[in-house]
């Protein structure tokens, strides 16, 4: 258990539950569901009784409702509580945080700030000194820093380590000057925090010369501009820095170190889009494959009619795939050795993608053509058509399916690695279109 006292904890505005990594799992159940009684407001806990699942809550609980309550949950401790107490968590080991999740998932108590849970805390919570930790990490629990990930530029995907994004110390060693182009930047127009990787010594080969930076989102050199997808949103931004300034008491690592501090990021990545038993959130879009079969009895009844043998055939195969990766990735965050995911993760994530494309599929080939010519006020076929066609995006983002493979070729099977003539070339030296 750290070192926090319970004043230090309060003075941040944190009032967390009586559960520490002494507590035994019995307790912490009984502590969790105590605390649901007390918190949870009337309706939602008439809606879970009722058996409704997550379509109850959803006709009682706005997403406005929702954010409204959300720091309810947060200074509870219980939006990330492995982390350490004076930092927002309970500082609880993983096994018992999943049964912490387990007595809250009725609730569906989705977490609002992924991003910054899942790619800004692990290499914060590695890397960071305490003064970092204690200035971003409390405020991202409460969801008062909003994240977003400043990684791929246009010449540079899954060759991450190209990119060519620059900063320049400033002469009084207080700041950074950064100047370059992000793209596919998520959420990039609500963060306040972004995470980013910039090159600052072109005199090395290109993983030696990055360095991991946080940059403040709002100040006039950053600008971001949206791309909007398929399904008509545009969750994804282009993001321009013109001589944006960082502090350089927000660098996180070494100069020149920033490569080694991004693992931290593209592993919590990883196991954030790995779907179920991940211990990130469940999926990242669409909805589940428990949601499909409970809408698909629905629909049945509501017809009066069987299950067609086909869809049923292809529900229960999606439905233990499912199980299958969902023990598999919870054996492979138990029998980690290291303190974030390693290279197992990429199992998970090439599983997941591959998989929630084909749940969305499936459903929507269930509700039929309406999918895709509907009427305005068609909810139900409005988010399966968002479903489908998001899920899409499922096999590019956090790293193509193809890089995966690599990942999981190179350092889970050991095969040779992929040859790269300019790997030990200064970068400046490389050529470039
Ligand atoms: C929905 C979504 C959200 C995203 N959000 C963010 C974000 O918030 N922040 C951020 O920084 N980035 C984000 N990205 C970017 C994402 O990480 C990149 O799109 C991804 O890494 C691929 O890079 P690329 O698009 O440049 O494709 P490329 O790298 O140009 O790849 C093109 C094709 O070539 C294949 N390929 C490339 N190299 C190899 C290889 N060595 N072996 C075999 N095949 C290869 C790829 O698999 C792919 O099929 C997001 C992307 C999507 C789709």
């Amino acid at each position: 258990m750290s070192g926090a006292t319970p004043a230090a904890v309060a003075a941040l505005g944190f009032d967390l539950v009586p559960i520490d990594a002494g507590t035994s799992v019995d307790e912490a159940r009984t502590v969790v569901r105590e605390w649901l009684d007390a918190n949870i407001p009337a309706t939602w806990h008439d809606a879970v009784r009722s058996g409704g699942g997550v379509e109850a809550l959803r006709r009682v609980r706005s997403r406005g409702d929702y954010e409204m309550w959300y720091p309810t949950l947060a200074r509870a401790g219980l939006v990330a509580a492995p982390w350490p107490r004076e930092y927002g968590g309970l500082g609880i080991p993983p096994r018992l945080a999943r049964e912490v999740e387990d007595v809250m998932a009725p609730y569906n108590l989705g977490r609002l700030n992924i991003l910054g849970l899942n790619l800004a805390g692990p290499p914060l919570l590695e890397f960071g000194t305490d003064a970092q930790k204690a200035e971003l990490l409390p405020a991202s629990v409460l969801n008062e820093y909003r994240w977003c990930q400043l990684f791929s530029e246009p010449g540079a995907g899954s060759d991450l380590a190209s990119l060519s994004t620059v900063a320049v110390a400033d002469a009084d060693g207080g700041s950074w000057r950064v100047d370059g182009q992000k793209v596919w930047t998520t959420w990039a127009a609500d963060a306040t925090h972004g995470l980013l990787l910039a090159r600052t010594d072109t005199s090395v080969p290109k993983r030696r010369g990055i360095t991991y930076f946080v940059v403040e989102m709002n100040q006039p050199g950053v600008t971001v501009r949206p791309l909007v997808q398929i399904s008509g949103e545009a969750d994804f931004f282009e993001t321009f820095l013109d001589s944006a300034r960082v502090w350089d008491r927000h660098r996180i690592g070494d100069a020149g170190d920033g490569w080694r501090v991004a693992q931290a990021t593209l592993a919590g990545e990883r196991q954030m889009i790995s779907g179920p038993g991940s211990g990130g959130v469940d999926r990242m879009f669409g909805r589940s494959v428990g949601r499909l079969v409970e809408w698909v009895a629905a629909d049945a009844a509501r017809r009066g009619a069987a299950v067609p043998p086909a869809l049923r055939q292809r529900v229960a195969a999606l439905y233990s795939h499912d199980r299958c990766l969902e023990w598999t990735n919870k054996r492979a965050r138990d029998n980690r050795r290291a303190s974030r995911p390693g290279p197992e993760a990429s199992i998970g994530k090439l599983l997941q993608a591959e998989h929630n494309m084909a749940v969305q599929e499936t459903w929507a080939d269930a509700v039929g053509a309406r999918v895709f010519a509907h009427s305005p006020d068609d909810e139900e076929a409005r988010r399966v058509a968002y479903g489908f066609l998001r899920s899409r995006a499922n096999t590019i983002e956090g790293g193509t399916s193809e890089v995966h493979r690599n990942v999981l070729g190179e350092r889970i099977l050991g095969l040779p690695r992929e040859p790269d003539p300019w790997a030990d070339v200064a970068w400046r030296d490389v050529p470039r279109t």
